[in-house]
């Protein structure tokens, strides 16, 4: 039996968005993989003073997300762990749960432009393969590799922006699936209180 591929897609997800699941798709596509994990984080090392909805709500919208499409996968490896998120620690972790999969971890250019700041990035190397994606914005990353570069059709929306939208009234939907839409009316998240 060959080993399975598995993508690994970290992030806040704060809200998931159309972006995400575009590089997730085409990444998925362009290596043959067989799945492609979505891993929310825990606390991301580059933004540990910003608030971030619950654990809860962001792996509820992800759970929406998976359960429409056979090839993603939502894994609490992150946010079990708790703490400050490093990718050395997902990957480490996803290895000891996965030993036959060979794994992918898929990273926008904007991420890749800090790529030497990430803990042990020679180490990283060797428990993945690294995916870097192309975002709108961002340049082709001068980072230490290998990477693997893939091309996805720029969709120019972040979480960010959609916080902000819904902040001040402005449509989301065509942004972010609608089970996330949704979801974010039912439980009244990013109406206030955050200041990005
Ligand atoms: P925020 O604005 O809160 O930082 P974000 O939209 O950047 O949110 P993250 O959860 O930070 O989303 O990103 C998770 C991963 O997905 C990162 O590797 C990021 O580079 C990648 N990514 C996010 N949006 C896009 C996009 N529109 N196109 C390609 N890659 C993306
Ligand atoms: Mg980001």
């Amino acid at each position: 039996m060959t080993a399975p591929r598995i993508g690994v897609l970290g992030g806040t997800f704060d809200p998931i968005h159309h972006g995400h699941l575009a590089a997730a798709s085409e990444v998925c596509a362009a290596l043959g993989l067989d799945r492609v994990l979505l891993v929310p984080t825990a606390t991301q090392p580059f933004k540990t003073d910003e608030p971030v909805s619950s654990d809860e709500d962001r792996i509820a919208m992800l759970e929406r997300v998976a359960a429409q499409d056979a090839r993603l996968q939502v894994s609490r490896v992150d946010v079990d762990r708790g703490g400050i998120t490093y990718t050395l620690d997902t990957l480490t972790d996803l290895r000891a749960q996965l030993p036959d999969a060979e794994l992918f971890f898929i990273t926008g250019y904007d991420a890749l432009e800090r790529f030497d700041e990430w803990k042990e990035p020679a180490r990283l190397h060797e428990l993945a393969t690294f995916v870097g994606v192309s975002r709108p914005g961002h340049g082709t990353p001068d980072a230490p590799g290998p990477f693997v570069l893939v091309n996805v059709p720029a969709l120019d929306v972040s979480s960010t922006d959609v916080r902000r939208r819904v902040r001040e009234g402005a449509p989301i939907r065509y942004l972010v699936p609608h089970c996330v839409a949704d979801y974010i009316v039912e439980h009244d998240l990013y109406t206030g209180g955050r200041d990005d």
